[in-house]
């Protein structure tokens, strides 16, 4: 990879694309678990819209749009995902109401009301899950549905050298209640709340560790690589000593 003229942050960038872009998914979570989750979502018609916000190459965007007749559009800020997700949407012969848009979710080219459910997995973090409850919750009709995914604290607390991991990557991780409470507080009826079953993790991590085989063989000797690497195995080898204390929650909401 010729990096000279690239700034580090976009030279990270790529590195990151080029570990995810081979994957249906670039977070934890599967067909399945997205299914269950649209099974809370009352009364979408072919005339409804979902935005799905950090959609990355959209495996979750297919399956909502495999099994809904609605509009959808997929936004992430990364130009590769985007053309990706495009692509998918193309071969499963969704591209008629399937597509994806290069967009911040800080600043959402969107219409006030225009959606009948949002939905975002593995990305909320991204602006922070209370943040983004309240300011996406302007882009839903009267009634509309969001449904998130946030890593979530089981327990009130925890071992120190969990805490303080999450703490410094993601101040934001709270317990299951305190989200609830966000929900309500930003003007949506806690529709569901779910754990995600821990394989969602496990499934997610064997796949890294098998790509970072071939990935460290591929830029071998690049210091930035073995960094990169060697925080994903860290954050994965945390996983399976401290499960019983965090994990990934569905958060489903309706606008009231
Ligand atoms: N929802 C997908 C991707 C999750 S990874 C899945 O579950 O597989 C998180 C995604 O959020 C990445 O694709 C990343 O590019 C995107 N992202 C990060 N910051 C963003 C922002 N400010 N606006 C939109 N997308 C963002």
């Amino acid at each position: 990879m010729n990096n000279e003229k690239q700034t580090i942050h976009e030279f990270d960038l790529n590195i990151i694309y080029d570990f995810f872009s081979k994957t249906e998914r670039q977070g934890p979570g599967s067909p399945e678990e997205t299914l269950k989750a649209l099974g809370f979502i009352d009364g979408l018609t072919e005339k409804s819209k979902i935005a799905d916000i950090g959609c990355g190459t959209g495996g979750q965007t297919m399956v909502l749009g495999e099994n809904t007749s609605c509009e959808i559009i997929g936004v992430d800020t990364w130009h590769d995902f985007i053309n990706q997700f495009n692509q998918n949407a193309q071969i499963k012969n969704l591209q008629d109401r399937v597509k994806g848009i290069v967009g911040n979710m800080e600043n959402l080219p969107f219409q006030e009301g225009e959606f009948d459910l949002i939905w975002s997995e593995g990305a909320i973090y991204n602006i922070g899950f209370e943040r983004g409850l309240n300011e996406w919750r302007k882009f839903l009709k009267q009634g509309g549905y969001i449904a998130v995914t946030e890593n979530t604290w089981f327990t009130e607390e925890r071992p120190a050298e969990i805490q303080e991991f999450w703490q410094k990557i993601y101040p934001e991780i709270d317990t299951i209640p305190n989200k609830v409470a966000q929900m309500q507080k930003a003007g949506y009826l806690p529709v569901a709340t779910y754990v995600l079953p821990e394989t969602i993790w496990t499934d997610y991590y064997t796949w890294q560790t098998l790509r970072r085989e071939s990935f460290l063989k591929k830029y071998s000797g690049n210091n930035t690589i073995e960094e990169f690497v060697a925080s994903m195995r860290y954050e994965a080898e945390l996983f399976y000593k401290y499960k019983a204390y965090y994990g990934y929650m569905f958060y489903i909401g309706k606008k009231i």
